[in-house]
């Protein structure tokens, strides 16, 4: 089983990655992920990219290939994998579809985390945290039962993240539009996509993802 895991930051996609990981062995590539640790571990492809990246240049597609091409070579071939972060262009799905042909993997699904981004924006900057013990908050769904002290320790000094506020989630969301919008109308073609309400309770989502994935 291959996936490709979609989802705008905030969305819950590393926890729905994570549980995949855990429940069923799968393994998650992340191309950022891999890289440094190609770098670090001195594969041929790693080296490749730590002199181009010293050389203060951007590592090319071939090189992203290589890396990822090491990685599925280094997995059984019942180890499920999740892409994540990777295919960004429609030439990088097409590398995605050569390399997983050459080792008789196959795409299976391409699951998105579809969210309403105006909820999400909510859900997001009304965020805070006990600045003592780390209790989460929130501004409409989860008030500390006594106004402004912490139900866990009593604490009454606070926190917000500095890019929860509105402005730097809309950009990371249009971000994720503008990553995914060239490789999302591909995959729809072949019929690969599924999309899944991102905005549900965290357990729901993981079970509309094991019925997409089958038991
Ligand atoms: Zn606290």
């Amino acid at each position: 089983m291959n996936i490709i895991l979609l989802g705008p930051p905030g969305a819950g996609k590393g926890t729905q990655a994570e549980r995949l990981v855990a429940e069923r062995g799968m393994v998650q590539l992340s191309t950022g992920d891999m890289l440094r640790a190609a770098v670090a571990s001195g594969t041929p492809t790693g080296l490749k990219a730590k002199a181009v990246m010293e050389a203060g240049e951007l590592v090319s597609d071939e090189i992203v290939s290589g890396i990822i091409g090491e990685k599925l070579d280094t997995l059984s071939a019942e180890t499920g994998v999740i892409f994540d972060g990777y295919p960004r262009t429609a030439a990088q799905a097409e590398s995605l579809d050569a390399l997983l042909a050459a080792r008789r993997r196959r795409l299976d699904h391409v699951i998105e985390l579809a969210v309403d981004e105006d909820a999400l924006v909510a859900r997001i900057t009304g965020r805070f945290t006990c600045a003592t013990c780390g209790a989460g908050y929130h501004d409409t769904f989860k008030q500390p039962k006594e106004a402004g002290v912490c139900d866990a320790c009593g604490s009454t000094t606070f926190k917000r993240r500095p890019d929860d506020n509105e402005a730097t989630v809309r950009t990371r969301l249009a971000e994720y539009r503008n990553k995914t919008a060239p490789i999302l109308p591909i995959y729809e073609v072949r019929g690969l996509v599924h999309r899944v309400d991102g905005m549900a309770d965290m357990a729901d989502v993981t079970k509309a993802i094991a019925a997409v994935l089958g038991e």
